[in-house]
């Protein structure tokens, strides 16, 4: 039995800019206080350094998130969606939700998919949903370990990654002094 709740919004889904809640859907550029939206961030992990580098995060509203899915293939959003059926495992959200837990390091604290914990992950992603100043703990938040982003990027078609692709590129572009060592990030949008 599922029995979800609306939570003030944990400061790790903030945005890294203000130090506040982000303010409009990076689409639309609506003002997301009045409306249901998700927030996506990436993150380069480096354990041995017990730290994190944030790649990009961004806040979209129901509305464009739909429309951006409509932009793949059907094939595609097929393959994902079992992708998802097949190996998501939320009894780590249910059990927190049975806890009352609002510890956010918990929630995110092991791939939903592949289980792998986040402190041993070389890059990782996570998502929530909200509306408005008020985030919902139910099978979210979670996290996406970069295993699972691996298989994922497997999954969909190269016109559908190269849609996120181009996505990721035209909001997030890499840094004007590419070194040869900052690498490539995959890009997935669930
Ligand atoms: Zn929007």
């Amino acid at each position: 039995m599922s029995s979800y709740t609306f939570r003030e919004i944990p400061s790790i889904f903030y945005s890294s800019e203000t130090g506040a809640p982000i303010e409009q859907c990076l689409l639309c550029e609506r003002e997301l206080k009045d409306c249901t939206y998700l927030i996506e961030k990436a993150y380069s992990n480096y354990p041995e350094l017990n730290t994190s580098d944030l790649i990009w995060e961004y806040a979209i509203c129901q509305e464009c998130t739909e429309s951006l899915k409509s932009e793949y293939s059907e094939e595609s959003r097929r393959a994902i969606d079992e992708y998802f059926i097949t190996h998501a495992d939320f009894s780590l959200q249910q059990k927190l939700i049975e806890e009352g837990s609002q510890n956010i390091e918990q929630w995110l604290s092991k791939c939903i998919l592949s289980g792998k914990p986040r402190s041993e992950t070389r890059q990782y992603q996570i998502y929530g949903y909200f509306l408005g100043d008020l985030m919902l703990f139910d099978n979210t938040p979670f996290m996406i370990a970069d295993d699972a982003i691996d298989e994922i990027v497997k999954l969909v078609s190269n016109k559908t990654l190269g849609f996120m692709n181009d996505f990721r590129d035209k909001h997030f572009p890499p840094p004007e002094d590419l070194s040869p060592l900052f690498p490539e990030k995959d890009f997935v949008l669930l």
